[in-house]
């Protein structure tokens, strides 16, 4: 096995000359090395403002033969890597908040001792790998089996929204004074939603004409007789799933008798950005029931004591899924916008599960909480993929097998309580 350097450490559980020094051996990968290939891949540039990620301890001369994949770093994770002289690369940051010493005498300061006195690197990829592509939640979607996948949020401002969801454009043509009502009405409905706003509506306006039959009973003018009415042009736009709510408002709020209207199917947009950004839209190859799904669900994604739970009809339809590694809950509204009809993530709250699956009824979106781990965990093979394609068999790979879910135990409920 190649000497690699350490400060010579009982804790390693061998000895070496405090003196040992890195050797640049011919063929041999540097840590610096590893991090540019991983820095491109996920690029820190890539992080939310409050995230903290890249190298956490480790000298980018060192030598690098071993790397240990991980969602945690935790003492199990740490041993890991250490008993293979490994840099290790986590998901989740060690230290997130503001930092002023790393004394051993605490849990993480520890850790940080004991990777540094056994010549083990640690290095994070958090919120700029859930937002590459591939990236974290692609990984998840992948394992599902989803094809078509798209961003379910996109990584900078912009109107995703609109440009992925499915739309609809109404022209309706009204009496002048009718004008703001009918606006209202189809507001109300759904229609005239762009991006961060509503109600918006372009109108012009013209001459309209139409002669009422004997059995009319007409809102403007008199049966058989010509009519001609100053009207307007309403344009609104509408999310293509609201078509039959909003005909109905139209319907409902116009003056006219039969009102006059044009149903424009949109034509898809391209993409906005590129792929990348958070969490993932996809299809299934196959439809389904909502319980189908989740076993599904069950049984390709990493295992943990808890499960995965499910919150909707079990026998609804599912095609569209949309999916988020860790904790998605702020993305529900985006995933239903979308016309996801279920959306897997993690950390779900009960007030915002419980509004999503029953705020619209049966048009309500399904929801499914799995641990946090099992969503992010699919991302480590990724990540190992990618390395092995770069390095080949120079630096050896290892997914840890540990199981970092906090929650150690599930008790179902007996049925009777
Ligand atoms: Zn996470």
């Amino acid at each position: 096995m190649r000497e690699i350097w350490l400060a010579g450490d009982l804790a390693c559980g061998r000895h070496v000359e405090p003196s040992a020094r890195p050797v640049a051996l011919p063929g041999v990968t540097t840590l610096r090395e590893v991090l540019d290939a991983v820095d491109g891949w996920y690029p820190p540039g890539w992080a939310q403002s409050w995230d903290a990620v890249g190298l956490v301890c480790g000298d980018p001369a060192e030598l690098v033969d071993h790397v240990v994949l991980a969602v945690d770093a935790v003492p199990a994770t740490v041993d890991e890597a250490v008993a293979r002289r490994a840099l290790l690369i986590t998901h989740h940051p060690l230290l997130l908040s503001g930092v002023h010493g790393v004394g051993a005498d605490d849990p993480k300061g520890a850790l940080i001792h004991r990777m540094i006195r056994c010549g083990v690197g640690h290095y994070v990829a958090h919120t700029n790998a859930d937002v590459a592509s591939p990236g974290v939640s692609d990984a998840l979607a992948d394992r599902l089996g989803l094809g078509g996948l798209r961003p379910l949020e996109a990584p900078r401002a912009g109107d995703l929204v609109r440009d992925q969801e499915d739309l609809d454009k109404l022209v309706v043509f009204a009496p002048l004074a009718a004008t703001q009502s009918l606006i209202d009405a189809l507001s109300a409905a759904g229609a005239g939603k762009l991006g961060d706003y509503d109600r918006c509506a372009w109108t012009t306006s013209g001459a309209g004409t139409f002669r009422p039959g004997a059995a009319a009973t007409p809102a403007v003018g008199e049966p058989g007789r010509i009519e001609v009415v100053e009207e307007a042009r309403i344009e609104m736009v509408l999310p293509r799933r609201l078509r039959a709510a909003v005909v109905a408002a139209l319907r409902a709020a116009h003056p006219y008798e039969e009102p006059a209207f044009d149903l424009l199917a949109m034509a898809e947009l391209p993409a906005v950005d590129d792929a990348r950004g958070t969490g993932r839209v996809g299809e299934l190859a196959r439809p389904c029931t909502l319980r189908e799904f989740a076993q599904h669900a069950a049984s390709v994604l990493p295992a943990t004591r808890w499960g995965i739970r499910v919150a909707g009809d079990p026998d609804r339809r599912v095609a569209r899924v949309a999916v988020c590694g860790g904790s998605g809950g702020s993305l529900i509204e985006r995933a239903r916008r979308m016309g996801a009809d279920v959306y897997l993530t993690a950390d779900l709250k009960h007030h915002t599960a419980v509004e999503a699956v029953t705020e619209r009824g049966a048009a309500g979106m399904a929801l499914i909480d799995v641990a946090h781990w099992a969503t992010e965990a699919p991302w480590l093979d990724q990540v190992a993929g990618l390395l092995r394609g770069r390095f080949g068999t120079t630096v050896d790979v290892a997914v840890s097998q540990v199981v970092t879910d906090p929650w150690s135990v599930h008790i179902p409920s007996s049925e009777s309580s």
